[in-house]
């Protein structure tokens, strides 16, 4: 009997059995075609033993339809699916998904067409149609993307098709990538970077998983020596991994790593186009995509045959996904590297304390670039007290701050100016009455952006122009905005500097690749003379020019309480400072703080991390926090308030009773309120010895909760809102 169990895409079915039709031949990892009802589905074919059973005999076995043209999943990979769902409580269905990312590459190949000029005028002229012409000149692509192009209709393109001025070409949806080239472009590197990097190359031609700790300050050449690690693996004809927190990165990554390697990676992200999607997965999956480079979720691809894994700057939060499977691609990375029997590099000027600790224990290997490249100084960081040097009203930059971002624009020098809030305004009244801007959908105020004219929920995206006058009392233009986003940050330096070329850089501003860009360029040739941003500057930017940093409000983060707080302000300042003198021209950082005694703000001003660490690790211990203990959160909720309550109690009133864990709650959470639904909290904190997820699955498989209530569960958690 030819009996195959399959792990389908779909996380309310557990596994199916099915007979395998005469002629058809499977191994485990197929992707396969089945029955299901009516319906066909996807799934794979997994490893038996390793799924729960069925008892469906085999004479009531339908048969699969089909085998679909793509690999098989390698072994490495069925574990890792595995690992992760067990890991995170998460369904193996829901992280198969993941992999199966692209419905289009499970259809095999395919051409499309696309179009290009032809040469031919068209007979008939129009305003529309001349621009086309005009713009589309040395143009390829489809119709739809042409249109993007030119900033024309469709229509208007498809209108030059019929009259022959754009011709179609046949094209191969899954055209090869161009080849990197690992002697392209090699640098030369100095003793400290060449003896970190031979250490990697070395470990990339011998195989085997070896997790490595990159620690080495901002400017010390991290990339560079990665990059000596992913030449070797080219050499070995093994593929790479990059992953990135930000896809705002991505953009000078690419940069770099053309000049390097000749040609740029393979992309992986969110905003791909599906006929992009599909190449990538195809080329992934075959084994021709040679570096791939990507967010997160790039993790669960097929590829053919890893040989290297970095994840840079991967302390960053970003790594961790909070929807969905909640999973860390920091420490997943890891896993697949250990199933893949290949070394993962993590890199980072500010690890997190878990891989400091791992590095502390000799479970990760440690490699220490302590120097910046080419004699650059790490900056001189110092501290303004707010409360001694405090801004005049209505304003945030304090003197001593102003007076020396005057300095640097007269000797043509460049400030970035650090604050981790959005918009303009964090929260709006009415100066009437008090009426306080919230969001319907979440316990959140409103923020004001002023670039776009709108009141924004920076949790679900909810947006309104600024109304007239106040919904509660009726008063006209009565608004107004209290405490200060970038936008009013770069406003004051406007007023004060009304010569300086100012830019505001946040997730806002520097949403498309383009606009990434566009930004970079500027700042590289001079034509900005204050850069005010996010935390998405706080990394991967190199300025030369750039040599003072004002940290604007360093209190924010250590604000609300939250486990890694401290840690978070560290690495972000720390990270922010980085980017000041990374040229010849020494570089300054100024902290902006109501707490200079705080012990993260000291131990910034003297530039000691290990004091920081040191006073972290010990707070972490004495709280049985990560890495000493583990956390883990449960979510509950619904539209219904009640309801979420109801079910949370309810969950509650059942909690296990073991010795090594404790249970918080339910509480509601401080996110109270989220997109329309209600949230309750619990929350666990867990001996390292205890079987934390074995105890949570137990614990909620008695619940039949009605499917208006959504259970989450999330381990390691980073978000405590
Ligand atoms: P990190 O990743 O540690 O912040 P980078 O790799 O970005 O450091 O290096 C900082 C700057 O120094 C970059 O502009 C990089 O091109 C330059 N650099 C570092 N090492 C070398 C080298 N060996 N040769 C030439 N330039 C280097
Ligand atoms: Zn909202």
């Amino acid at each position: 009997m030819n009996r195959v169990r399959l792990l389908v895409l779909n996380a309310a079915l557990g596994p199916l059995d099915y007979r395998v039709p005469e002629g058809m031949v499977v191994e485990p990892g197929s992707v396969v075609l089945a029955p299901l009802g009516p319906r066909q589905i996807v799934g794979v074919v997994w490893d038996e033993d390793r799924l729960e059973a069925t008892s469906v005999p085999d004479s009531k076995l339908r048969p699969l339809v089909g085998l679909l043209p793509v690999p098989p999943l390698p072994p490495e990979l069925r574990r890792l699916v595995e690992w992760t769902a067990d890991y995170y409580c998460a369904a193996p269905a829901s992280v198969a998904r993941m992999v199966l990312s692209s419905g289009g590459a499970l259809k095999g190949p395919a051409t499309m067409t696309e179009y290009r000029l032809s040469g031919v005028e068209p007979q008939r002229m129009t305003p529309q149609r001349a621009v086309a012409l005009d713009s589309l000149q040395g143009e390829q692509a489809t119709l739809r993307e042409l249109a993007g192009i030119a900033g024309v209709s469709e229509g208007v393109l498809r209108g030059l098709a019929n009259a022959g001025a754009l011709e179609p070409v046949i094209v191969d949806c899954d055209r090869p990538f161009p080849r990197a080239d690992p002697h392209h472009a090699v640098p030369v590197l100095n003793p400290e970077q060449q003896e970190a990097a031979d250490i990697f190359i070395a470990a990339i031609k011998q195989g085997g998983f070896t997790p490595f700790l990159l620690d080495g300050v901002t400017g010390s050449g991290k990339t560079e020596v990665y990059f000596e690690g992913i030449a070797a693996a080219l050499e070995e004809s093994r593929q790479v991994l990059v992953l990135l927190p930000e896809i705002a990165l991505t953009e000078a990554f690419l940069k770099r790593f053309e000049e390097r390697f000749g040609t740029q990676p393979v992309t992986w992200h969110s905003s791909l186009k599906s006929t992009e999607r599909r190449r990538a997965w195809r080329a992934i999956a075959s084994g021709e995509a040679q570096v791939v480079v990507g967010a997160r979720s790039a993790l669960f691809l097929p590829y053919a045959k890893l040989g290297l894994i970095v994840v840079d700057e991967a302390h960053e939060v970003s790594f961790k996904q909070d929807e969905g499977v909640r999973y860390n691609a920091r420490d997943v990375a890891v896993m697949r590297g250990r199933f893949a029997q290949i070394p993962v590099i993590l890199a980072s000027a500010t690890p997190a304390l878990e891989s400091l600790q791992m590095a502390d224990s000799g479970t990760y290997k440690r490699i220490e670039l302590a120097a910046r490249y080419g004699g650059a100084q790490l900056p001189d960081v110092s501290v303004i007290d707010l409360r001694a040097d405090p801004p005049p009203r209505g304003r945030w930059l304090a003197p001593q701050l102003v007076t020396e971002m005057e300095a640097r624009a007269e000797r043509g020098e460049q400030t970035l100016l650090f604050l981790n809030r959005r918009g303009y305004a964090p929260l709006t009244l009415c100066r009437h009455c008090g009426y306080r801007f919230q969001c319907p959908n979440c316990s959140a105020w409103l923020v004001e952006h002023r670039f776009s004219q709108r009141l924004a929920c920076h949790h679900c995206g909810h947006e309104v122009p600024p109304p007239p006058a106040c919904p509660e009392c009726g008063t006209e233009d009565c608004l107004v905005a209290c405490g200060p986003g970038v936008e009013r940050i770069a406003d004051e330096v406007t007023e004060l500097m009304p010569e300086a070329r100012v830019a505001v850089a946040t997730s806002d501003t520097l949403n498309t690749p383009e606009r990434a860009a566009e930004f970079i360029a500027m700042a590289e040739a001079k034509a900005i003379d204050v850069i005010v941003g996010t935390q998405l500057v706080t990394k991967g930017f190199h300025f030369p020019e750039l040599t003072l940093v004002g940290v604007v409000d360093a209190d924010l983060g250590l604000e609300g309480g939250d486990l890694r707080a401290a840690e978070r302000t560290y690495q972000q300042i720390a990270q922010v400072a980085g980017r000041a003198g990374r040229g010849t021209k020494p570089g300054e950082v100024l902290i902006q703080t109501r707490h200079p005694e705080a012990p993260v703000i000291a131990a910034l001003a003297a530039g000691d991390r290990d004091a920081f660490y040191e006073a972290e690790t010990e707070a972490r211990r004495e709280a049985g926090a990560p890495p000493f203990g583990r956390w883990a959160a449960i979510i509950v909720s619904s539209e219904d308030e009640a309801e979420a309550r109801d079910a949370a109690r309810a969950i509650g009133g059942k909690r296990p009773d073991v010795p090594d864990i404790a249970i918080l709650g339910p509480a509601p959470a401080p996110l109270a309120l989220l997109r329309g639904r209600y949230r309750y909290r619990l929350l666990i904190n867990a001996r390292r010895t205890a079987r934390l997820q074995d105890v949570i699955r137990q614990w909620l498989a008695q619940f039949q909760l009605p499917n208006s209530v959504r259970v989450s569960v999330d381990i390691d958690p980073y978000s405590f809102v």
